[in-house]
């Protein structure tokens, strides 16, 4: 069943397709059919929704008219995507519903729709170019239900679970669903609180582990709970940034950890340096780059005395990318720290080719010293081809005596650690560093 311009009571006037009625029609009385008679090669089906994204603020900015052909567009565009003997239909507005009735596995329907929607399509209209993408969720009959309506229900929840965790394709599984579910309250508390302004920075000094002065702190984020604790940031960050909040959230960060440093030099701490964490995510997507950029240039600071702290993931993946984005802000005197280094795969051969100033050997090496055989030799290692190769190295979390006395024989000059200082309040900070 393609598209046809026939009767309208059938077909849908804008698209030509099947109304998805008739295909409700025809499921219902597939399903009851099916109950009565043991048909064989019809026993199952896979019911897919599909969404467009973005297409409500399309409406907005480009208005009906316009909509109204990018409709008529997708609707060919998927036509020629989904073949015999695959029903597609138009549900309402943006939405479409593709019924399979052949396929051998889950995964077979998964790739086919992953080969519908995943590079979105190109759409150009009156000089506008449009880039459509879609967000598609699955059902499947019997599995997920035997009426129509609780299938198409899941497959609509599916889809828009999917969108809401940047996912493109989500097949229904109670499960999963629960997890998600779970991920989508936690996406709508972290939108209610970046709306209401209600992280707050905590900083962790860091040390010279010769004199025992700090040198720096590290803004680290602090997500206030109902229960008057703090969401652990190893939770939140990761989803913040499959949902791609963490663009305003670090946005708000950078701001915030700008604005302490304006309040320290006034104050004439000047030397104190502050290390900010910056995630793959905001490296990657050049427009969120420019804003932190924007924020940076909007601050009167003494740049030499920043660090942005970023892992390695973008390093492995887009190392042209990286490169050229970390240049643009050791352009403004920044420095740059190779955060957790010793977990991935990073090796110095890679990282000498790239603007790295600093290595933050991770946490769990430093736990580990002088004790654990494997860990001490790795940290004595990264610690002497660092200086030879005139890398600064901070050791994180430090914290035991005997873990900071061998590392300070161990000619380690900076480190952090709980043993030293937990992360602080701002005004908890100020006080320790006025005493300075
Ligand atoms: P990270 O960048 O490696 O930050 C260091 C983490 O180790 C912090 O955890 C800090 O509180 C903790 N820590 C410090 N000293 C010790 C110690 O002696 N022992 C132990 N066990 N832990 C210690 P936190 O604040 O929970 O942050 C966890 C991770 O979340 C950070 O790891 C970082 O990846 C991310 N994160 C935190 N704040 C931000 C932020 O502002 N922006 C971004 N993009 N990521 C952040
Ligand atoms: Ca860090
Ligand atoms: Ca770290």
């Amino acid at each position: 069943m393609g598209k046809a311009n026939l009767k309208p009571a059938i077909y849908d006037e804008l698209t030509g397709l099947p109304k998805f009625n008739l295909i409700k029609n025809f499921l219902a009385d597939y399903i009851v059919r099916r109950s009565c008679t043991q048909f064989a090669g019809l026993e199952k089906f896979a019911l897919v929704y599909l969404d467009i994204n973005d297409f409500t603020y399309l409406n907005e900015t480009y208005g009906y008219k316009i909509c109204d052909n990018i409709i008529q567009r997708i609707a060919d565009y998927l036509s020629a995507k989904v073949c015999n003997p695959n029903y597609f239909t138009r549900v309402t507005g943006d939405k479409f519903a593709i019924l399979c009735t052949e396929f051998e596995s889950k995964e077979h329907i998964y790739e086919m729709i992953e080969d519908v929607v995943n590079n979105g399509c190109n759409i150009t209209i009156s000089d506008y170019v449009f880039y459509i993408t879609m967000s598609a969720g699955i059902a499947f009959f019997p599995e997920h239900g035997r009426d129509i309506d609780v299938l198409m229900k899941k497959a609509e929840t599916a889809s828009y679970l999917a969108k809401k965790t940047g996912k493109d394709i989500n097949i229904y599984s109670d499960e999963l669903q629960k997890d998600i579910i779970e991920q989508v309250q936690m996406i709508n508390k972290l939108q209610n609180s970046i709306d209401k302004g209600e992280f707050q920075l905590y900083y962790q000094p860091e040390y010279n582990l010769t004199t025992n002065e700090i040198i720096g702190v590290e803004a680290l984020v602090r997500w206030p709970n109902p229960e008057g604790g703090f969401t652990p940031p190893d939770l939140f960050i990761p989803i913040a940034e499959k949902s791609r909040q963490i663009y305003s959230l670090e946005r708000w960060i950078v701001n915030e950890a700008l604005r302490q440093k304006t309040l320290w030099e006034a104050k004439g701490l000047d030397d104190i340096e502050l290390s900010i964490n910056l995630s793959s995510k905001t490296l990657e997507s050049e427009s969120n780059f420019q804003k932190i950029e924007d924020i940076i240039s909007s601050y009167q600071v003494d740049c030499s005395k920043i660090i942005f702290e970023i892992t390695e993931t973008i390093l492995l993946t887009q190392v042209d990318m990286a490169i050229e984005r970390l240049n643009r802000l050791r352009a403004y005197g920044i420095k740059i720290a190779l955060d957790d280094f010793g977990t991935g795969y990073s090796s110095f051969t890679h990282i000498m080719k790239l603007p790295i100033d600093i290595i933050k050997i991770d946490k769990s090496f430093i736990q580990s010293v002088p004790h654990g055989n494997e860990e001490t030799v790795i940290t004595q290692n990264i610690l002497s081809l660092a200086h030879k190769l005139n890398y600064r190295v901070v050791a994180e979390g430090i914290e035991t005596q005997e873990q900071l006395e061998y590392l300070k024989t161990s000619s380690c000059e900076r480190g952090q650690g709980y043993l030293l200082c937990r992360p602080l309040p701002s005004d908890k900070l100020n006080n320790l560093l006025h005493q300075l």
